[in-house]
């Protein structure tokens, strides 16, 4: 029997499955060939039997390094009902219980070893680790190595140190869900693995509907509480961007007669693994949350994830949304975004100090590289393109069908062909020119000493009667009125949008004002050329309706 023979009759034997996902067959080899190996597979994807497989057929033990301490004993339940045996030692057990299982583990009496990466540099685990046969060494969650993204755990660094202090190299396999080269090098180098064999795959999830929504803010809890309404049976994750919102939508939700619970990093950890478990055990239809949810959550049937509010990534957008329909049926990643959002998300960044652990000018290389993810974030929120497409292309998987995806924006109001499962593909656009509301905006700016926030802004440009404009004089400025036919929805959108493009900046504080951005002077340049983008939507056929 080849390697890959065994390989193939442990996965039936032990996990009962026929055949290894795309991906697994081609890691697992790697191992058993005694190659290091970087997996990029998303959540979902299967990464664990990668290194479980080639755990159960060598001879000595795989330590797996995992950040997350609360699902170890899961794990280690699940592979010993599978018949593997394995262990855990982490500080959930007592001194006494973390000596029997290096015990355990010492005297060859289990297979995998899980820890987590602070456990590594312990006296008593570098004692074991000395001693032990360790064949393979897995790391989970490996982009947390990386300063570049946003799960940076420092105690990741130490991994390297570790392996080096090792009598005999096992060979090293890293797994993550994120993608991006930057964080693939990063992970390379810091855990030095040597021409590590690489998968890169299942980045394309066919039944998750993706789906862009432009709301003003104030319409978003209204979108999702009529939504969660309609779809009363299934399971679905709310994402918010801070605790206090997570708190005020779960109220909101149940009100309406939805049990919904809010997590975040802020509740105490009992009451947080009792949103879990609730949400886990369908006792809550919803869960409102910041982005502290997920990472580990086992739940197939996660019908719908929603974006209250843009990530600061795509990454962070594919790797939240992708909680839904894990169990492979049709369900439904809506983003609820606008221009305000983004203009909030890049204050954010900027007033960020970063990592301590970093020097002014390395934290502004970190800056800039999240200014670099964050634009394409709002690319997603903007693009008319396929949004299946938009997302495979940044991962570096072409679509097959991805250039029917194309739009014309500028097209009319025929419906595209594309993937036929994106809300860009189902909706139609044209853009309009919004030049001479710009230039108007522009104007009233500067009328009004760039000393007002948007709502005045947007009052005096449609000539509002309200007692408070009047009181102030602003009824006399030249710009009063200018835009009275347009609509202050409008109005806004265009602002907020200029605002995100850089033509205006709003100050922080807590009356933030509109003042003149970097690009101001193009406003008054005869060339200047502005179009926003209108959206005719459609809605997605079949089980993922609205
Ligand atoms: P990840 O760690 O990539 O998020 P998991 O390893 O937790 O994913 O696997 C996700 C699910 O897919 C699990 O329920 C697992 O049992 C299942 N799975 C993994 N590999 C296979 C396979 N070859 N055939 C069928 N199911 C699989």
């Amino acid at each position: 029997m080849t390697d890959m023979d065994q390989a193939l009759a442990a996965l039936k034997q032990y996990f009962g499955y026929e055949s290894f996902r795309p991906g697994q067959a081609g890691m697992v080899k790697a191992i058993l060939e005694g190659r290091d190996c970087l997996g990029v597979m998303p959540t979902g994807a299967g990464k664990s039997i990668c290194y479980q497989i080639p755990a159960t057929l060598l001879d000595g033990i795989t330590i797996v390094v995992s950040p997350l301490v609360s699902l170890m004993r899961d794990q280690v339940d699940g592979l010993e009902d599978a018949g593997i045996h394995a262990h855990f030692v982490n500080s959930t057990q007592t001194p006494d219980e973390q000596a029997q299982a290096l015990a355990q583990a010492a005297q060859g009496r289990c297979k995998l070893l899980y820890v987590a990466p602070e456990r590594l540099n312990a006296p008593r685990f570098v004692a074991f680790a000395a001693q032990a046969r360790i064949d393979l060494l897995a790391v989970d969650e490996a982009h947390c190595v990386s300063q570049w993204g946003q799960d940076f755990r420092p105690a990741y660094l130490g991994i390297g140190d570790f392996i080096a202090s090792l009598p005999v190299r096992p060979r090293v396999a890293a797994f993550t869900a994120t993608a991006t080269e930057r964080v693939r090098r990063d992970i390379v180098s810091m855990l030095d693995l040597r021409d590590p064999y690489q998968a890169v795959t299942g980045f394309d999830r066919p039944n998750l509907f993706f789906d862009v929504v432009k709301l003003e803010t104030k319409a978003k809890d209204r979108w999702v509480t009529s939504y969660a309404k309609e779809h009363g049976q299934e399971s679905g994750i709310v994402y918010c961007a801070t605790r206090k919102e997570t708190e005020a939508l779960a109220a909101e939700l149940n009100q309406a007669g939805i049990p919904a619970a809010s997590y975040h990093g802020g509740m105490a950890p009992a009451a947080r693994d009792d949103a879990q478990a609730a949400f886990v055990n369908d006792e809550v239809q919803v869960v409102v949350a910041t982005n502290a949810f997920g990472m580990g959550i086992d739940k197939s049937n996660v019908r719908y994830v929603i974006h209250h509010n843009m990530p600061e990534s795509i990454e962070a957008y594919y790797q939240e949304a992708g909680r839904a329909g894990r169990d492979g049926e049709p369900a439904r990643c809506t983003l609820l975004w606008n221009e305000a959002d983004i203009v909030t998300r890049r204050r954010l960044l900027d007033m960020d100090s970063g990592n301590d652990q970093l020097t002014g000018e390395e934290a502004e290389v970190v800056r800039a590289s999240r200014r670099r993810l964050l634009n394409t974030m709002i690319g997603y929120c903007r693009t008319t393109d396929c949004l299946h497409a938009y997302m495979l292309r940044y991962f570096g998987e072409e679509m097959e069908n991805g250039a029917a995806a194309q739009v014309n924006s500028q097209a009319d109001e025929q419906a595209k062909s594309g993937c036929g499962n994106c809300s860009n593909c189902l909706s139609t656009f044209s853009t309009v020119d919004v030049s001479d509301l710009a230039r108007a905006i522009s104007r009233c700016v500067h009328d009004v000493g760039q000393r007002f926030g948007s709502g005045k802004i947007v009052q005096v440009l449609a000539g509002s009667k309200s007692q408070d404009l009047l009181s102030r004089g602003l009824d006399r400025c030249p710009s009063y009125g200018a835009l009275e036919n347009v609509g202050a929805a409008r109005i806004r959108d265009v602002l907020n949008q200029m605002a995100s493009d850089g033509y205006l900046t709003i100050t922080e504080g807590r009356l933030p004002l509109v003042q003149f951005g970097p690009k101001a002077g193009e406003t008054v340049s005869p060339d200047f050329h502005y179009e926003i983008k209108q959206v005719r939507r459609a809605e997605p056929k079949g089980a993922a309706r609205a």
